[in-house]
């Protein structure tokens, strides 16, 4: 139907008669009530000195929402904990979590939810219970921006290892800050020097040394450098100037969700914006409810949560998926059609699957792209041919289309690799290796191309035909 001269005016608040005068200048005459295309309220707005965005439907239902500046306030940070099994993820999470408690309370601590708080120089920190890349991925590939920093954990008497690396590319791809902690220095052995030293091979370089990344050393065990670790994270929070407005409906992310006998639907959720209550009406991905209760990290009963704040609610009538955005309506009508609609439009995605690029399509896929990127994962059965490989990659004409290696490491081709690949739209390159079985299965669940080769100077013929839409299709 779209909005007439008039409605233009008045949203404005300024006179119909300068919107017709602007739109004769235009060389698009109009009346007070004809109405005006989308472009064209943008263009007049634009010429008038005023910013009007004209949102669709689609837009409305996506979740960009727009703040004025002076409604933001400072919010805590989230942070997630990666690094290679066994360096001490759960250890730092229950250290952490034990942080500023009393002895005797600590012992009545349990894991409520899928995320905690603590609370250090009277700040507050969300950490997010799930470790490990993948999921942090996983949620990426959904859409989900939920963790401002990264601590990469690396245990002082093993080093940097394959999952160290992992981790260092899947925060690298989200633009994620890392914050090094070296853990375990309370063992012999243990050489935090050299953890440095390794890291800088990945670019992660201590602040000391004139890099980014702030280092600190710690025993997740023996609770040492616990509180300077939290105070780096408060350091690098105050670098990034966090702020939501908390002051309109809630919107955020589904953090984990799961059927409970007793109650129903439970759901974790992360607020970005806005304050979640008890009663609100929301959707969460294909979900819809009337939140009835509200559970916060220490086990309490509240009754509203702002953003940066994880709660697990009850009331959704079916359970979402991790990784899938909320948002709370004034209208609980508007809610349940949004939901349906949504059900309906699953549905159909579901038969017409997004498809990731690949080389056959990233010619035409490039074409009306506006930044000509190729992601690519690189696993290869020995480093000699991921340094060969990359020689070539990078003495290629990359004018047209710039070639990103995101990745690449010794072994077979593993779904995180494919997680990881879907997140960010990239084709795996298999070079004398073959995908396990898991991961062809996420592959093709999730579109994503896997070309596997045994001779470098095919890969490399069949990447620089790709740039050029030449590639021959196989078979
Ligand atoms: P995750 O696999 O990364 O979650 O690692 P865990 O937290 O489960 O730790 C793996 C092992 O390392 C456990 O046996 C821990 O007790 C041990 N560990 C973790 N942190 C420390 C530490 O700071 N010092 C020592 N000595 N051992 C630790």
């Amino acid at each position: 139907q779209g909005s007439t001269v008039a409605d233009l005016a008045d949203l404005l608040g300024i006179n119909p008669n300068d919107i017709i005068k602007r739109l004769f200048l235009l060389g698009t005459p109009l009346t007070m009530t004809e109405s005006m295309s989308d472009e064209l309220i943008e263009l007049v707005a634009d010429d008038l000195g005023r910013d009007v965005k004209v949102m669709t439907k689609e837009e409305e239902n996506s979740f960009t929402f727009y703040d004025d500046p002076k409604d933001l306030k400072p919010r805590p940070p989230v942070v997630t904990v990666m690094g290679h099994v066994d360096h001490g993820k759960t250890s730092l999470l229950d250290a952490i979590r034990h942080t500023g408690v009393a002895e005797g309370e600590a012992g009545g601590i349990t894991q409520a939810i899928g995320a905690s708080q603590v609370k250090i120089n009277d700040r507050i920190i969300t950490f997010i219970d799930t470790p490990g890349h993948e999921t942090f991925t996983a949620m990426r590939a959904r859409g989900a921006k939920v963790t401002d920093i990264v601590i990469l954990i690396v245990a002082a008497d093993d080093g940097v290892m394959p999952q160290t690396i992992e981790s260092i590319n899947h925060a690298k791809a989200a633009e994620v800050p890392i914050i090094v902690a070296v853990n375990k220095i309370d063992k012999p052995g243990a050489d935090p020097t050299r953890v440095r030293q390794e890291l800088t091979e990945y670019g992660i370089i201590p602040e000391e040394w004139g890099g980014q990344n702030m280092f600190v050393d710690i025993s997740a065990k023996k609770h040492m450098g616990i509180d300077t670790l939290l105070e780096s994270v408060l350091l690098e929070a105050d670098v990034l100037e966090l702020k939501a407005n908390p002051d309109t409906f809630a919107s955020g992310n589904v953090l984990e969700a799961k059927l409970d006998r007793g109650r129903g639907s439970v759901a974790t959720l992360l607020v970005n914006r806005g304050t979640l209550h008890v009663g609100d009406a929301i959707v969460a991905g294909l979900s819809f409810g009337k939140i009835r209760a509200m559970i916060d990290p220490r086990g309490n009963n509240v009754t509203e949560a702002g953003p940066s704040y994880p709660v697990e609610v009850l009331g959704l009538q079916s359970v979402p998926m991790a990784g899938d955005e909320f948002r709370v309506f004034q209208d609980e009508r508007d809610a349940r059609s949004l939901a349906d609609e949504r059900a309906l439009k699953a549905r159909i995605e579901e038969q017409n699957k997004v498809k990731h690029v690949t080389l056959e399509n990233l010619f035409t896929t490039m074409e009306d792209a506006e930044v000509k990127e190729l992601n690519l994962i690189i696993k290869a059965d020995v480093q000699g041919s991921i340094e060969a490989l990359q020689d070539s990659l990078d003495k290629m004409d990359q004018s047209e289309v710039r070639i990103n290696t995101i990745h690449s490491a010794v072994g077979a081709i593993t779904e995180t690799d494919v997680i990881l690949a879907d997140a960010s739209n990239a084709i795996i390159i298999g070079f004398g290796v073959r995908p396990e079985s898991k991961a062809k299965a996420a592959a093709e669940h999730a579109g994503v191309e896997i070309r596997t080769y045994s001779v470098i100077y095919k890969c490399i013929e069949d990447i620089d035909a790709a740039r050029i839409g030449m590639l021959k299709p196989t078979e």
